[in-house]
């Protein structure tokens, strides 16, 4: 099992989307069980857009920032 885990939650209300982990030596999100290097969709709480991939470096920045607090 991968030791780092960071949980993706929704920037608007907090709902988990996914959760970020290394996978066979690459940073992938896992949602529902399935390792994905680029995810997109809408949050079903709130409505608010969801972009994940690779290549985002703001979004790598927000994980880096959430592996430091915890
Ligand atoms: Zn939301």
């Amino acid at each position: 099992m991968p030791e780092e885990i960071v949980i993706i939650e929704c920037q608007k209300c907090g709902q988990e989307i996914g959760r970020l982990s290394e996978f066979r030596g690459r940073q992938m999100l896992i949602v529902n069980g399935i390792a994905t290097t680029f995810w997109r969709g809408v949050c079903v709480h709130c409505g608010r857009e969801f972009h994940w991939d690779m290549g985002t470096k703001a979004l790598a920045e927000l994980i880096n920032n959430r592996e430091q607090k915890e």
